[in-house]
């Protein structure tokens, strides 16, 4: 089991920088996710923590030791490759029991006839077949062990790959997108896989991934990244609820979390024509009177009623607009809605001018054109500054 902790890194690749003064602390057993869009430098701070990538500045400690100066085989690590590196001419079984055929490695391993024997020998010894099948039972591979990568499914040769990381019973496991050549089900099938493999062998993890379901299913931490910085460092439900800024906001839920612009005044908030008095939990926020605001709330947090229905309960709005898409999905339907008077955050990626989403429980009955309210419970809402994007609270 292993900490981790990382002080002022940073990564230049000449005048281009790809990791700017990251700090992050990484707990004993963790499951940290490096999220973030393509780019965004998340595979290259995995890549300096296993030592595959020198640090420009700053330092990596694996418990207390300062290890951003050693080899990748001196810090204990263990690496699993999006594409599985597996050997395509050696069996499961030798494929898996490779790195520890490697960690006795002697220079007569490089003459043919010798070299092959002597791996023969180390790879049948009981300590290393015992680890083998052990590994091997973990991970649902025992009927596979004498069979070559080229025979077995993505799945199972991404089971393999990290029975190639187990065996070498490291302290960290870093893993960079190691479901994405998977289809959306076995993707779907390996997410619990991995999850449950930590809870049964523990040590830290850190994996890096493009996908913000993986993301919040399986991190116990997330660190969601944007060119190179850490927008946001924290548990699935703080990122979710919390939103250290617009991008965040954005970035995770889908459809994302909607923007609408607004103003506090006199420990109001103003939405367009609407007005309500500042909810309880926002009072905070109340120092930006005057100051454009953008009101965030999440989709699920809105609901749809008839034209002119006004917010029942105290905390709640009403806003006045017109139906423009209603999308099925099965259990639940998203519907967008323009809004007759308030407008939105437009400039967000993905974002339509004045439309906000609101997700509904079964199959919506309304059709585009039609004249709804929407009623928003302020209590789950988030208020963020339009000037900077942060968060107000
Ligand atoms: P992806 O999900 O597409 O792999 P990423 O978030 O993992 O993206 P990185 O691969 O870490 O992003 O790249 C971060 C930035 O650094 C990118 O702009 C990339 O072009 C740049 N970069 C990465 N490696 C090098 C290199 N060897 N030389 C120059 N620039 C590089």
């Amino acid at each position: 089991m292993a900490s981790i902790k990382l002080q002022h890194v940073a990564k230049h690749f000449g005048t281009k920088v790809a990791i700017s003064d990251v700090d992050l602390d990484v707990n004993d057993g963790e499951f940290l996710v490096l999220l973030g869009p393509s780019g965004c430098g998340k595979s290259t701070l995995l890549r300096m923590l296993a030592g595959l990538e020198t640090v420009s500045s700053g330092e990596i400690h694996l418990n207390d030791r300062r290890v951003d100066q050693l080899p990748p085989s001196a810090r204990d690590m263990a690496f699993v490759f999006q594409s599985y590196a597996l050997y395509p001419h050696m069996s499961v079984r030798r494929n898996i029991a490779f790195p520890l055929i490697m960690r006795q490695f002697k220079w007569w391993f490089h003459i043919p006839l010798i070299g092959g024997w002597a791996k023969r020998r180390i790879e049948r010894s009981p300590e290393v077949a015992d680890l083998v099948e052990k590994t091997a039972r973990t991970l649902s591979l025992t009927e596979m062990l004498d069979r070559y990568p080229r025979t077995l499914s993505g799945g199972q040769r991404q089971r393999v790959a990290l029975g190639r990381a187990m065996v070498r019973q490291p302290e960290v496991f870093l893993m960079d997108e190691p479901l994405s050549n998977l289809d959306a089900k076995l993707r779907t099938a390996m997410r619990a896989e991995i999850t449950r493999l930590h809870q049964r062998v523990g040590g830290t993890f850190v994996y890096v991934t493009h996908d913000q379901v993986e993301a919040m299913t399986m991190g116990t931490r997330i660190a969601l990244m944007r060119d190179g910085v850490v927008q946001q460092f924290g548990t699935p439900r703080e990122i979710y609820t919390s939103p250290a800024n617009t991008y965040v906001a954005r970035f995770i839920g889908t459809p994302p979390m909607n923007l609408i612009e607004g103003r506090v005044e006199g420990g109001m908030i103003k939405l367009g024509e609407a007005s309500l008095p500042m909810p309880h939990g926002l009072a905070a926020a109340a120092h930006a009177a005057g100051e454009p605001i953008l009101l965030g709330i999440r989709p699920n947090a809105l609901t749809l009623g008839a034209a002119g229905a006004p917010g029942q309960l105290a905390g709640q709005v009403s806003l006045a607009g017109q139906v423009s898409l209603v999308e099925h999905v099965g259990a639940e339907s998203v519907v967008a809605v323009k809004l007759s008077h308030a407008s939105t955050a437009h400039d967000e990626e993905g974002a339509v001018p004045g439309e906000i989403m609101i997700t509904t429980q079964g199959y919506s009955d309304l059709e585009p054109g039609d004249q709804v309210s929407v009623v928003a419970d302020l209590s789950e809402a988030v208020l963020f500054s339009r000037a900077t994007g942060e968060r107000l609270r």
